[in-house]
């Protein structure tokens, strides 16, 4: 994906000027965080609504970063920004941090008028209400570059859900509310197209995978991770099953394009295991996964992996409590399926009865989560709307050892402090299941969610009980209004 970078200035300033102008924007253009596509310097209203209409057709576009170098009259601005279909960072900055005091004439004061400039885009863009981000500063400033960095990050992970094809394998888990939602809604807002898959169709691949390819991926596990003695000896039997799985299961997802899915324990079909190590590995590969048939957190899941690549994104689910007063921790886990991107460690990759689902004892890998800040966040449908809702957090290591937790776990210490946190997310309707990231932060998920047109509640270090529940309710009537009738 590229993003375009698109200068706006007028025919009015002459040639010289306006080939100051060009040099500078590519300048500009080179020393922001994200690589851009840099577009000719635009002047008039036709070649600007050109320009957007090519980003809007163009699949490879993710985004356009829009300066306005000089004054660039926002009439000519309308039909382009009308076109528009893709998201908008209005980049508010100057080719030069420093004022040339000693020097400074007209000439100077006529290159470089992006404060007025830009004004009048302003202007323009909420004038015609086009959702934009806009950052102000010079892209030499750390904070400008991640906040563009941020917004480039969320233009992908749009521009991945827009495409996405996610199979379910099984339905809901029965009577549990939050996992549901509304596909056909899910795909006019999101773009994600979500369809169930009969579980046998997923054994067949299964049982159709080779011996040949099962032996070299268990041998793959065995370099990998610290695999249980047992694994490797009387039960190597079922590290085998765990890897044919895998291989049925990524089989069925590239041959339908599917970049995210989800299982249900309560619907297995032929499936000896449930699928635990499998899950875990197609997640660190960048997939997108939600237990109990909750397509709606393996979007997102797959959503934040498309933002970050590099990993440190999981499925994950509140679990259990320390309430030691004033320490208090969360303990997120789940019945096997953790990623282990996350992972601190070298994971071990062992086997354990699970009572849940009723099939042989499944293989999975087991660890700690690295320590450090990060998010968790959650998408509900409310029946009007859908809500994001993120949680600032700090992953912490455990009291102690955990000897006895036969699954892969994080620790974690919410923002601003436990009650708040937990009494903020339960009031806002959250779910118990999320996407734990230490990639992706407060600032893409605000982006992401403005881009979407979706309603994102963060719970931060400034976040206080009375004020959240304010937010709740104004939400609640701006979104009804922002619906329209
Ligand atoms: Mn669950």
């Amino acid at each position: 994906m590229t993003i375009w970078f698109l200068t706006g200035s007028q025919g009015l300033y002459g040639e010289d000027t306006l080939r100051q102008v060009a040099e500078q924007s590519r300048r500009i253009a080179e020393a922001l965080p994200v690589p851009v596509e840099w577009k000719p310097v635009l002047t008039d209203a036709a070649s600007i609504r050109r320009v957007m209409l090519e980003a809007s057709a163009d699949d490879t576009c993710a985004g356009v970063i829009a300066w306005m170098h000089t004054f660039s009259p926002a009439k000519m601005w309308i039909a382009g920004l009308d076109a528009l279909r893709k998201p908008l960072l209005h980049l508010h900055t100057q080719a030069n941090v420093e004022l040339p005091w000693s020097s400074i004439d007209m000439d100077f004061m006529n290159l470089n008028q992006a404060a007025h400039g830009d004004r009048e885009f302003g202007h323009i863009q909420t004038r015609l209400g086009v959702p934009r981000k806009t950052v102000a500063g010079h892209v030499s400033d750390p904070r400008v570059a991640e906040r563009v960095t941020a917004w480039a990050r969320a233009a992908t992970g749009l521009a991945e859900l827009r495409t996405l094809k996610l199979a379910r394998f099984g339905d809901n888990m029965r009577d549990v509310a939050v996992t549901e939602g509304d596909k056909v809604e899910a795909q006019l807002r999101f773009g994600v197209s979500v369809n169930t898959y009969g579980v046998n169709e997923l054994v067949e691949a299964v049982d159709a995978a080779s011996d040949a390819d099962v032996n070299a991926l268990v041998k793959e596990y065995e370099e990998l991770y610290r695999v249980a003695p047992a694994l490797l000896g009387e039960r190597r039997e079922s590290l085998r099953y765990a890897a044919r799985i895998e291989l049925g299961l990524r089989q069925f997802l590239e041959g339908g394009g599917f970049k995210a899915f989800t299982t249900n324990f309560e619907d297995l079909g032929g499936l000896r295991q449930l699928p635990g190590l499998a899950v875990q590995r197609l997640m660190a590969d960048g997939y997108g996964f939600g237990g109990e048939g909750d397509w709606k957190t393996s979007v997102l899941l797959r959503t934040l992996k498309a933002m970050a690549p590099e990993g440190g994104t999981s499925f994950m689910e509140d679990y259990t409590y320390d309430l030691t007063p004033g320490q208090e921790v969360i303990l997120g886990a789940h019945m096997l399926e953790v990623c282990p991107s996350i992972a601190a460690g070298t994971p071990s990759c062992e086997i354990h009865p699970l009572g849940i689902g009723g099939r042989e004892d499944p293989v999975r890998l087991v660890f700690d989560a690295a320590p450090g800040p990060g998010v968790v966040v959650g998408l509900a449908d409310m029946g009007d709307r859908f809500r994001l809702v993120a949680n600032e957090i700090d992953i912490v290591p455990s009291a102690e050892p955990l000897p006895a937790l036969p699954v892969a776990r994080a620790v974690w210490k919410p923002r601003p402090d436990f009650r708040t946190s937990t009494e903020s997310w339960l009031t806002a309707g959250a779910p118990h299941h999320t996407v734990l990231s230490t990639a992706v932060g407060a600032e893409e998920l605000t982006d992401l969610a403005d881009m979407l047109g979706v309603e994102l509640l963060v719970i931060d270090a400034g976040t206080t009980s009375r004020q959240f529940a304010k937010e709740l309710r104004w939400n609640q009537a701006y979104y009804r209004l922002a619906q329209g009738f």
